[in-house]
């Protein structure tokens, strides 16, 4: 149940009026004013005692099992960009690894000039092998961000640990959540306090509802919105590496109206395929791609098969039709 408030009424007194009928209540700030989301386990209060209560508007009963997602709209705000309805097409790229300083910096110059907008890099890596490399940790934020700025790029990076979200959230404009754990109430919740808007990985075995769910828990935490990233489920056949599901993009980005990117390169895990899926996500209505790029793939720590090089990265995005720059402004 959400209780909306009137214009001027006072936060503090509905919140009493609220917990004094035995309602567990938690409290929204958005640009549409103040909420307040009723948990499931309250008491069972009239919905004409609640609309009596001096300063609410109106008490909606959910239909859905996510309502501030459905109610979230089609574009986030990250950074000073957009991505969603109406915005440029956003484009997150960069090596699946954060792996030295020279590596990100020489990336982020590469990718800015041919037209992407975040910047993104593991610099706290989930691997199925715990022999495998787990990423530099801090300092690699510390290289990302310094690249980022020094290109004119935002920062996405993923968040492993809940301990790691506020100094994650420090050096990045989208916190992205991954798909081992999109299921991870602690790390969502966590990651959402911080404020920042999530980048949500679809899990590999979710249905959309259970993603949809996930992306409430983010909103509900405090993440300022969500961005949902479809990046292949797990299916029967090992060709791919997972199964890109185009359907559940243009649900989301068509139906539902929510902001959704495509990441083809974990989806395939084959930079030849690449192209063609991205091409087709954006057909789909993917509002944003995630690439994954490497100037030496054979030599990365990780997801090598996977990377673009720099030459088939710029020729991929000189080749897709919606614009990956703002086509208002700055004419340079
Ligand atoms: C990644 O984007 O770095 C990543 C590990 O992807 P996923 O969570 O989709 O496997
Ligand atoms: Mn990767």
């Amino acid at each position: 149940m959400l209780v909306s408030l009137t214009t001027g009424a006072d936060p503090g007194h509905v919140s009493r009026e609220l917990v004094r009928r035995g309602l567990w209540v938690k409290r929204l700030e958005s640009a549409a004013g103040v909420h307040f989301v009723v948990g499931e386990h309250s008491a069972q209060v009239a919905f004409e005692d609640l609309r009596g209560i001096t300063g609410v508007a109106d008490v909606a009963q959910p239909t859905s099992a996510h309502p501030l997602v459905d109610a979230q709209g089609p574009t986030v705000e990250v950074g000073d960009r957009l991505v969603g309805v109406g915005a440029p097409l956003a484009v997150l790229a960069g090596p699946c690894s954060v792996e030295s300083e020279e590596q990100i910096h020489a990336v982020a110059a590469r990718v800015a000039a041919a037209g992407a907008t975040l910047l993104r890099g593991g610099a706290y890596k989930p691997r199925t092998s715990p022999y495998a490399f787990q990423g530099h940790g801090r300092p690699a934020l510390r290289w990302m961000v310094e690249a980022a700025r020094a290109h004119g790029l935002g920062v996405v990076t993923e968040v492993l640990d809940p301990g790691d979200a506020e100094a994650v959230a420090e050096h990045a404009d989208l916190l992205q959540v991954g798909s081992r754990n999109m299921h991870n109430h602690a790390l969502l919740r966590a990651a959402a306090a911080t404020g920042k808007p999530i980048l949500l990985k679809r899990g590999m075995a979710a249905t959309v509802e259970e993603w949809l769910c996930a992306g409430e828990v983010c909103l509900l935490h405090g993440a300022s919105g969500v961005v949902f990233c479809e990046r292949g489920i797990r299916g029967f056949d090992p060709s791919t590496r997972n199964v890109l599901d185009l359907g559940s993009v243009a649900l989301l980005a068509h139906a539902l109206k929510l902001p959704v990117v495509v990441d083809p390169s974990h989806a395939t895990g084959r930079r030849d395929l690449i192209p063609a899926l991205a091409t087709a996500a954006v057909s789909a209505g993917a509002h944003g791609l995630l690439l994954e790029t490497h100037d030496d793939p054979g030599t990365a720590l990780s997801d090598g098969p996977q990377a673009l090089v720099p030459d088939e990265f710029d020729r991929l995005l000189g080749s897709l039709t919606r614009p990956v720059r703002p086509t208002t402004g700055a004419t340079s």
